[in-house]
């Protein structure tokens, strides 16, 4: 396939805390098995990678529904219906395929199936789909750590030292932990992925209506902590729509190096006739992340509310930008 010149770095100026990580490209830490050069210019920040959008919203546009089963065990049970959602996300333009494995960890699955049978089933769905390459992905626990709530730490680590093995395993390209709630909950997570594998790994968190964190950290020392704990990339993802997450990028972008990942809902959802209706089209949607990417962010995509058609306005806008 032609390389096809995409969005480069944005020049950023290094604030106060720049030097906390080096603020440097030179600096950007390059992890230890990198698929292609295509993805190490991606990870040094010189060039785009454009992710996909939401599973779950179009799984449940195909009349899936959580309260069925978990949407991570349609890896086994409906292989053909995952793959069809990677397959339209690749046909428009998305580079990474994204495993349906949010929910994939042993607590959450209460042995229904083993982590390492669904990621090793999601993979194969990403794979089948043509994907260039394949994320694995690692959502949270679904509990609050101790004392706030009854997770302890060490558990955690476990719990998450167990999902990075699978993806390990399942031959994924990259490790995405995504939609943290919790900074420690994200570090659990980082850290397991750094200790367990070589692979590069991606963090993003989800932030609350006030702009930080859904327990309070403030969303550029959430970036500077995952970056400095050897995150290969950082962000947001869910939350709302692109405009409400401009100011986390912006701030993010003065003070780490490592390039940024975003990935936005489709707006905010109201209740309509058949369920949920986020506000942005695909148009829309694609005209809130020009500022995001003009602040920094290299690495993008969408989530809940966002399905292949969307990603094609995105792809289309990141190719576009430096061609
Ligand atoms: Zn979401």
């Amino acid at each position: 396939m032609a390389e096809t010149k995409r969005l480069g770095r944005a020049e950023r100026p290094v604030g106060p805390l720049g030097a906390y990580n080096g603020g440097m490209a030179e600096d950007i830490d390059i992890p230890g098995i990198v698929t292609d050069e295509h993805l190490a210019r991606a990870l040094r920040g010189e060039d785009a990678l454009v992710f996909d959008g939401a599973m779950g919203t179009q799984l449940m546009a195909r009349g899936f529904a959580r309260d069925d089963a978990p949407f991570e065990l349609l890896n086994l049970t409906h292989p053909a219906a995952v793959t069809a959602i990677h397959a339209a996300y690749v046909a428009a333009g998305a580079d990474v395929a994204t495993t349906n494995t949010f929910g994939a960890n042993r607590r959450a699955l209460e042995g229904r199936a083993s982590v390492a049978d669904v990621y090793r089933a999601a993979v194969s769905c990403a794979r089948e789909a043509g994907a260039r390459y394949v994320a694995g992905d690692i959502g949270p626990l679904g509990a609050l750590f101790d004392p706030a709530g009854p997770l302890a730490y060490e558990e955690a680590y476990d719990l998450f030292a167990e999902q990075v093995d699978a993806v390990r395993a399942a031959g994924c390209d990259l490790v995405l932990i995504e939609t943290m709630l919790d900074l420690g909950e994200a570090q659990a997570a980082l850290r397991a992925a750094r200790e367990r594998c070589d692979l590069p790994v991606l963090v993003t968190m989800t932030l609350a209506a006030d702009g930080r964190t859904y327990l309070g950290t403030p969303p550029e020392m959430a970036a500077v902590a995952l970056a400095s704990l050897g995150a290969h990339a950082v962000g947001f993802n869910c939350s709302f729509g692109p405009d409400l997450m401009a100011d986390a990028v912006r701030a993010a972008a003065r003070r780490v190096a490592c390039p940024l990942l975003v990935q936005p809902n489709a707006g905010l959802p109201r209740e309509g006739a058949d369920g949920l209706v986020y506000e942005l089209g695909p148009d829309a949607f694609a005209r809130a992340m020009e500022p995001l990417m003009a602040a920094g962010a290299t690495m993008v995509g969408g989530c809940c509310g966002t399905g292949p058609a969307h990603i094609e306005r995105l792809s289309a806008l990141a190719v576009g930008k430096t061609s």
